[in-house]
């Protein structure tokens, strides 16, 4: 796969070194974390370590990170009657963006007619009006928002949501798969109450995240019941290779956050300069301010199925819009909630890099959409000739 270029990883990262070697060191532990023994101590101890480090990431306390089998459990594990701030009443009802990912608008234990959908602008921001009308007067709620979409980028406001949210007596979930190791930010500077994240996002291995809280936060509902494990929290034994790795990940992706941000600005440039060089070309959410590392694009008329097969057969790994799960070309309901028609929702192409992404890995990606976008528009002339 050496002569590929990578631009999917909104989807999935690769590897880091890092991950890899704590993951072979932690597989060759033969203790459970719950035993008392010297091996279950040594288990223990990797876990802990993997704890405090992506708590500190997020500025929180490790006791209060619960892990879990990813981004999509520790959404399920957040939306749940019941949450509350110590003293003060639960939350009855889940109010979320439009924009969330599709564990966040799954609702996790709430009924269907429990859920309310705040709109988005047409750069793809939360409209913080609509949040304000959903709340106004009516019973707690938990509202659930993304610091940062997985398609467009769009970094969302979350500090005034949360100020919002709590003035109405509620509490907010924040998933922050995407724009964590990505951007730096506290949970206590967002306001978040509850915040997910995911390992296979930051280049550690795939099915492990974790739920953090913030403090005071009472009235979690395990997902898992069974053992004590997470502080009965989560139930099972720890899966601790997965739990090393995605400690060992977030610690690189902190250290090497600063130098990253400057190169992924300017390769950012670079790509939608090139990419703008094609007439018709639209960039979603570009007015606004969004993951250095994310492009969703489109011209009129193109097919993204199409784009994503042209973009593989010239070595190039893209997704379209939002295929984070099945392969599967469906519209875009982040486009659709942003207020784009079908057929632009359809052609939305999403190009998003990383720490191995190099200047040269752009040029080739913007040659194979020269020679894509090309045949596309000569296509279109001829048909109207
Ligand atoms: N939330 C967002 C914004 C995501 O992009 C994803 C995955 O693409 C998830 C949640 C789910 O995370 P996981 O794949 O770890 O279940």
């Amino acid at each position: 796969m050496s002569d590929r270029a990578y631009f999917d990883w909104n989807a999935t990262t690769p590897l880091r070194d890092e991950a890899r070697r704590a993951m072979i060191d932690a597989l060759d532990l033969p203790g459970n974390a719950s035993s008392v023994h010297a091996e279950g101590r040594e288990a223990r101890k990797w876990i802990e370590g993997a704890r405090t480090a992506i708590a500190h990431a997020v500025g929180a306390l490790p006791k209060n990170l619960v892990f879990t089998s990813g981004g999509t459990e520790a959404n399920a594990l957040a939306l749940a009657p019941g949450l509350r701030r110590d003293g003060a009443p639960p939350v009855e009802r889940l109010v979320v963006s439009a924009i969330e990912h599709a564990s966040v608008l799954a609702g996790g234990r709430f009924s269907q007619a429990a859920i309310e959908r705040i709109g988005v602008t047409r750069d793809g921001i939360v409209d913080l009006g609509h949040l304000r009308e959903l709340l106004h007067g009516r019973p707690p709620a938990l509202v659930s928002i993304m610091l940062a979409n997985n398609e467009t980028g769009a970094i969302q406001p979350i500090a005034e949501a949360a100020g919002i949210v709590h003035a109405a007596g509620g509490l907010l979930h924040v998933d922050a798969v995407q724009p964590f190791g990505k951007i730096p930010f506290e949970m206590g500077e967002l306001g978040a109450d509850l915040l997910t994240v995911s390992a296979h996002k930051i280049g550690g291995p795939k099915g492990v995240g974790a739920l953090v809280l913030a403090e005071g936060l009472a009235g979690l509902e395990p997902l898992l019941r069974g053992g004590g494990q997470e502080l009965s929290r989560r139930a099972g034994t720890e899966n601790v290779a997965g739990i090393a790795g995605f400690g060992a990940a977030a610690m690189a992706a902190m250290a090497c956050l600063p130098p990253e941000s400057g190169r992924l600005q300017r390769l950012q440039k670079r790509l939608e300069d090139g990419l703008q060089l094609t007439p018709g070309t639209i960039v979603f959410s570009s007015s606004v301010q969004r993951l250095l590392n994310t492009t969703l694009f489109t011209i009129p008329g193109l097919r993204a199925e199409t784009a994503v097969i042209g973009f593989d057969l010239a070595g190039i790994a893209v997704s379209s819009g939002s295929a984070c799960s099945s392969g599967k070309v469906q519209p875009s309901h982040v486009l659709e909630a942003m207020g784009f028609d079908r057929d632009i929702g359809q052609g939305a192409v999403r190009l998003s890099m990383g720490w191995s992404t190099r200047d040269a890995d752009v040029d080739r990606c913007l040659e194979a959409w020269r020679n894509l976008s090309g045949r596309l528009l000569k296509g279109q002339r001829r048909n109207t000739a």
